[in-house]
């Protein structure tokens, strides 16, 4: 089949497939393709109508159909902005995320569009840019946004047409499917979909891997909690939102990664002035080649805002 520069596919079942983002290309995050027999579902859209395009294209080659559903795991535009490619397919989200791209997805173009002069200020950025792991995140964000902004004229606004509010089940003829919601975890609705013949889980943002996870806009307790629930269905693979594929033990760093940083946002209140120099505490070693080094502080800087 045609290769995409948006995305690699990796087959993990017979019919299974992650799509995996190729940074900086415009789809900035992972997506999947399920054929559950007689039906092909779409997990996530990446952020741009032109990736999704691709992944529209190698679902039809692979599966040799069109696409009959699309999930939207959570609002953010990374997952939800391919949706137009695929408006003859139903497309679902829990309510609450529905209700949050209707808001923010019209915001976001617009602001994209009046803002142009923000890719010099990220390019001025990068050259000046001294840290490596930096710059490749300023790289990487340069290309996503700047895909986002070539396409900002053609891009329309589709929704979900059909809401779930626990759990729906997808049943095919040769597997079934499980969408699931756990509430606000990483945003402030978190979807993942689970195939319990294969063991496999599309888990979104609700895991990634390799990179730092932001859970400003969600509640870190009931994404900790929720990891535990998730661990239970005893999956053998794990398909990140960001970052490669995984197996069940990159739940438990998940899980360690987020109550790692409750224990050194509890420690740095106990100090005197970190707050101000907060740029200047070394990232644990642990996650010392995490990309996305700034989502670290935004998020020690949003637990001691809230501890404090
Ligand atoms: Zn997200």
């Amino acid at each position: 089949m045609n290769i995409s520069k948006y995305f690699s596919l990796q087959q993990m079942s017979e019919g299974v497939y992650a799509a995996i983002s190729t940074p900086g290309t415009g789809s900035w995050a992972n997506a999947g393709i399920i054929d559950i027999g007689g039906q092909t579902i779409i997990f996530d859209t990446f952020a741009t109508p032109s990736a999704a395009k691709d992944l529209r294209s190698a679902a039809e080659e692979l599966t040799g159909r069109k696409t009959s559903y699309v999930i939207n795991s959570h609002e953010h535009i990374d997952h939800v902005h391919g949706n137009q490619v695929f408006s003859d397919a139903v497309i679902i989200s829990t309510n609450q995320t529905r209700q949050q791209i209707a808001v923010r997805q019209p915001n976001f173009i617009e602001m994209v569009k009046k803002n142009t002069h923000y890719l010099d200020q990220m390019r001025n950025e990068m050259k000046r840019e001294t840290n490596l792991a930096k710059r490749q995140e300023t790289e990487t964000l340069l290309g996503e946004y700047t895909a986002i902004t070539n396409g900002a004229d053609h891009s329309s606004l589709t929704l979900p047409s059909m809401t779930f509010k626990e759990k729906m089940i997808f049943h095919g003829t040769r597997r079934s499917a499980e969408l699931i919601t756990c509430g606000s975890c990483h945003s402030s609705s978190d979807s993942f979909l689970y195939l319990p013949e294969d063991r496999i889980l599309f888990l979104a943002d609700l895991m990634h891997i390799g990179c730092h996870a932001d859970f400003r806009q969600g509640d870190i307790d009931n994404w900790i909690n929720s990891l535990d629930k998730i661990k239970l269905l005893d999956a053998r693979v794990v398909v990140s939102g960001h970052g490669k594929v995984g197996t069940a033990e990159d739940l438990t760093v998940m899980q360690n990664y987020l109550l790692d940083f409750k224990k050194l946002a509890y420690d740095c209140s106990q100090k005197d002035g970190t707050m101000e120099n907060i740029h200047e505490l070394d990232i644990p070693e642990a996650y010392k080649d995490y990309l996305v080094p700034s989502v670290f502080y935004s998020n020690l800087r949003f637990l001691l805002e809230k501890i404090a």
